[in-house]
Formats: C-alpha cells, structure tokens, sequence
C-alpha cells in the first residue's frame, strides 16, 4: 500500500440539499490498482458524496483532480470520458434487450450490433475480468445479479477504469457476493480503482484495502484495512463504543407450544406466477423465527398473510388458543411510513390509529393516547421535541421505535417484523433486537424477515428460507451454515446436510 500513488484527489467538497449539509467540506485521495471503501452510516453523506465524483451532482464548492489535473465533472458522460463509472443501488438497463445490446446501448447514438467486433470485445473483457454471462440472454430473465455484471461490463466497455459501486450487496446472496469480489479483485490487479460504498463492517473488512469513514457528512478517518477491526470502525462511524455482538438468549423448548400454523397457503400472482406456493410451517412461542431469501421471494406477502392484511387462494393460517387476528398480532412492516405509520399525523395519532381501527365508532380516548405516547417515547427512548411531532419528521431510527413501540404496546402473542433494523445505525439496532428478545423471553412468537444472514443464523432459533414463494427449508439455526442458507435462496438443495 505505502508504494502506491494517489491518483483521484477530492478537495474540500461541500454540497447541501436545502438546509441538510449531505458532505461538509470532504477531502480525501484514492489510488490505482486499489478497492477503497467508503463507510458510513445511512445519511452519513457516501452516496453524494460519489455522486458528485461520477458527474450526477456539481459539488457547491470544493474540487476534483485526477493525476495531479483539476476537473470539472458536470455530467455522467463527461465522468466517464475520465474513465469514472458508477454502479448504482438500481440498475439502469434495458429490461427488453440482451445482455450485449444493453452494452453497447447509448455508445455514439447507435443501438446496432456490429456483431463480430462487439462481441469480440465484450468477450475479451469477460476473459479478462472473470465474467461469465450469456451475451444473448434478455435482462428480463437475468438474476439481479446476472443483471449487475452487464451494468459492470458496460462501464468497462465504455472505458472505465475507475468503478464506483453503491451497496452492491444488499441485493445478492452469499455467493453472488463471492462471485462480484472475485471479478472486482481481477480488476484491482490490472490496475483499477474500485470504490465501494457500504455500511457493512464485515464486508468492508473482508474485501476491501483501504476505508474511508464518513459520519454525519464529514470526513472522519481513512484507515489501513488490514491495520483495523470491527469495533475500530464501528466507533468511527458513529462516534462513540459499541458493542457489537447480536444478542441471543436461550429459552427452553419445553416452554415452547406452538401459535400459528401455517398450513398449505398459496397466494396467486400475475402470469400464473404463485407469490407463495403451497407453504406449510409452524411458528412456536418464546422463539424468532427468521425469513430468509433474496428481495421479492414472497416474504411481504407472507408477512402480508400472516398479519390477516391479505387474503390467500389456498390454505388457512391457524391461530392457537382462541387468539384472535385483530388484537392479538403485532406487525411492523418493511413500508414504515406507508401500511405501519401515517407520516404526516403526530406520534399520538400514531398511536390512537391502531385503536381507531380496532375499536370503529366516535369516540376517541385522547387523553388515553397522549399517556401512551408519553410512556413509548420515554420507554424506547425516542428523540423528538415532543409526542405532537409529526412522525415524517423524526429520524428512520425513531420513526421505526414509535412503529415497534406501538405494536409491543398492543400485547401480541405474535409479532411480525420486517426488515426491523433496516437502514438503523448500530446503537438503534442494537435496542431493537433486545426489544425482540424481551418479547420472545415474554412468550411472544417473533417472525423476523431479514436480509444479512449473518445477523439471521445469529440472532434467530430457527430459520426458514424462501424462493420464488416456496419453503426451501426450516433449520435451527445452530445446525445449518450461512453457505447452505446461500443455496437455498438460490433455489438449489444444498449438496450436503451440514
Ligand atoms: P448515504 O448514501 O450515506 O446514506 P446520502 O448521500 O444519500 O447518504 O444522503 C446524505 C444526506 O443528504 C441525507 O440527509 C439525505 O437525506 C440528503 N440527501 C441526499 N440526496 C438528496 C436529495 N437529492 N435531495 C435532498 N436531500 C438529499
Ligand atoms: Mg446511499
């Protein structure tokens, strides 16, 4: 590291969106033949700060040189005839066209193949780089992942030597992960600079060179990652210590009787495509049961279902010991302010709107609802000038303790989380999953739809892994490995039983 040469220097750049100040005069310098990640909390400023390297912003001061020349990048295009390419969270392709023709789309107004010299070259550039795509195969039947290496492709086919990409991970299994660092690693050696923009500590602590940590749109620190660790960097990004170690507590299994039977459903889609197709589990009290599977594998309309919101074709979801649909389930879902909270009412409204639905007619306890207000923001700690503030308002982390907190106040014996932690800093994490255990430790059934299987096969007792609306499997989660989770989302049956 120490024989490399800076090669792209941001200098001081700012730049603020109405009254939020997204970066605060950044500086920092990448190098070639490196992958550099850019760390940082959501909101921490990453996403501007990179789109202002690859032309989408024009920064309000501050300035870009690359090799020692000062640029200005006042469009993508002009970014990318500096060999900067970026790689955004949501894909820009042609759902209609191949793989090759969303290569070459937009290069000099032509959208014809010059067949053999195109896909020479594309073909060159997958033996290269370690690509192994179907050149003929229609976006609309790619994988994501599949669908992110020809975004990738086409920034190198238009010359791009600088690769920036935001998240890339969120969406992809463990070994599609494997497969997107391989190939980014064969790019590093031939010399390119890879900017990858995270909130992941183990990833950025596994793939990348260098990290820069960004924290409230500041520039906090660039370190060594060989030199570092996890709790190194947690504390930079957030500012203070924290431990980082995912609760589980044990209960004991003859304290668990099960609550909800799922039996055979299936909920019809469009094109005879089934959203879930003939699923059958039990979820038992005093346990978590985690979800996994890649985005749009049928979770949301399992949570959908089991929440009584949605209807299904087939099947029945049985809830044990006279419990009832209504009030005796909790749900926070994945669109927080959208099915879970009203985000233009206050934290009362919030509140009473739950009770407004359960109980239909004129009268609203008010003065009930300010007290339970009052007693959600003081127990779950919620930071907001007072319970008359507008949900909308509040930080995602707030908003999404007013949401818990509201559903835990109603007593379930069900709870339904999706996504709970998605988007939250370490520390509100941190409480969320301890909340969820006070509730399993209660005799609560929490079903807990997650996306980083890491936090999954720690955190839950079991796990149950969906594809394309199937039941792959359910598992402890002390019998099965992150790998076999991995295939399962991919559909596949894992060669052998861990
Ligand atoms: P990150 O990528 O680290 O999550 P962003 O760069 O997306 O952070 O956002 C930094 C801050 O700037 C956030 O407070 C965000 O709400 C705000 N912001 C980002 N883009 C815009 C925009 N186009 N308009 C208004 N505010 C924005
Ligand atoms: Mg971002």
């Amino acid at each position: 590291m120490k024989n490399r040469q800076e090669y792209l220097r941001l200098q001081n750049i700012s730049k603020s969106f109405g009254s939020v100040l997204a970066n605060d005069d950044v500086s920092l310098s990448f190098c070639r033949g490196e992958i550099h990640a850019i760390l940082g909390e959501n909101g921490s400023g990453k996403s501007t700060l990179m789109n202002i390297l690859s032309g989408i912003y024009t920064p309000d001061s501050g300035n870009i040189s690359i090799d020692g020349v000062l640029h200005s990048i006042l469009s993508p295009r002009e970014a990318l005839a500096l060999g900067i390419g970026m790689i955004h969270q949501h894909f820009k392709l042609v759902d209609s066209f191949t793989a090759t023709e969303n290569i070459i789309a937009g290069r000099s107004g032509s959208l014809f193949l010059d067949s053999g010299k195109d896909r020479k070259i594309i073909k060159d550039l997958c033996l290269q780089y370690g690509f192994s795509i179907e050149p003929d195969k229609k976006v609309q039947d790619m994988s994501i992942s599949e669908r992110q290496m020809v975004e990738i492709l086409k920034a190198l086919y238009r010359g791009a030597d600088v690769l920036i990409l935001d998240e890339p991970t969120a969406v992809l299994t463990p070994q599609e992960i494997e497969s997107l660092f391989a190939i980014l690693e064969n790019m590093r050696k031939l010399g390119c600079l890879i900017i990858l923009i995270s909130h992941k500590l183990q990833e950025v602590l596994s793939y990348s060179n260098r990290v820069t940590v960004l924290r409230k749109g500041r520039y906090i620190a660039t370190v060594e990652t060989e030199r570092t660790n996890a709790s190194e960097l947690a504390e930079l990004m957030i500012g203070h210590v924290i431990d980082l170690d995912i609760p589980w507590v044990e209960t004991k299994a003859e304290q668990k009787t099960c609550l909800v039977e799922v039996d055979h459903i299936s909920v019809l889609g469009p094109h005879h495509k089934n959203l879930l197709d003939d699923v059958s589990f039990s979820i038992f009290s005093h346990e978590i049961l985690g979800i996994a599977g890649i985005a749009g594998s049928g979770q949301k309309e399992l949570c959908e279902v089991l929440s009584g919101m949605r209807r299904v074709d087939f099947g029945t979801v049985i809830l044990k010991e006279g419990h009832r649909f209504g009030t005796d389930i909790g749900f926070v879902p994945e669109d927080r302010l959208g099915m879970g909270l009203a985000g233009g009412l206050n934290i009362t409204d919030n509140i009473l709107l739950r009770s407004y639905r359960l109980t239909p007619g004129p009268f609203v306890d008010r003065r009930n609802g300010r007290k339970k207000a009052h007693e959600i923001v003081d127990r779950y700690s919620i930071s907001t000038p007072g319970i008359d503030q507008v949900v909308k308002r509040l930080s995602g982390g707030n908003i999404q303790k007013v949401l818990l907190g509201r559903e835990i106040d109603r007593n379930p014996i069900f709870l339904i989380t999706a996504y709970p932690v998605r988007g939250l800093d370490v520390g509100s994490s941190q409480f969320i999953y301890g909340k969820l255990n006070e509730e399993k430790q209660k005799g609560v059934a929490v079903l807990f739809v997650g996306e980083d299987l890491d936090v999954l096969l720690a955190f839950c007792d079991r796990i149950a892994v969906l594809f394309e609306g199937r039941l792959m499997g359910i598992f402890d989660t002390g019998a099965i490995t992150k790998e076999a989770v991995g295939m399962l989302m991919m559909g596949c049956q894992p060669c052998s039983r861990p």
